[in-house]
């Protein structure tokens, strides 16, 4: 069921909200940045995210897998804190723009929800149809 949840970093510089369906999964990946953050993120389109307060408060970051001429992922977070909140890419699963947001900066998501909605990658071998064969440190 989409659901309006709301999210914040931990300064509470930055606040947003964010319709999620938390039954259609969040993911877990295991990419050079996603492991280093552990990432956990949920995916909306562009209509079902707020930026509520601190826009000026984030910096971003990009990077290029090898081999890749860019990213169109831009990795947003707290310049103060330095919590994640949500990225945004240009050409997300569905083709069009999306954002990926932080389930950890969710602030009134419910365990039971969230633990039933985790779903692994391997983005390490780009393999994003299956889960990696070991994910007891993702
Ligand atoms: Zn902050």
């Amino acid at each position: 069921m989409l659901r309006t949840y709301a999210g914040s970093c931990h300064c509470g510089a930055v606040r947003f909200e964010a319709d999620i369906d938390l039954s259609e999964g969040t993911y877990r990946c295991n990419c050079s940045i996603c492991a280093k953050a552990r990432a956990w993120f949920a995916l909306a389109p562009p209509e079902r995210f707020r930026l509520l307060s601190g826009a000026d408060a984030q910096s971003e970051y990009q990077w290029a897998p090898a081999g890749r001429p860019g990213s169109n992922l831009h990795y947003r977070f707290c310049k103060n804190c330095g919590i994640r909140t949500a990225g945004y890419g240009e050409h997300g699963p569905n083709g069009g723009p999306f954002y990926f947001i932080a389930v950890a900066a969710l602030d009134d998501a419910d365990a039971d929800d969230l633990a039933a909605s985790i779903r692994y990658l391997d983005g390490r071998h780009d393999r994003f149809d299956r889960a990696p064969e070991d994910v007891r440190a993702m």
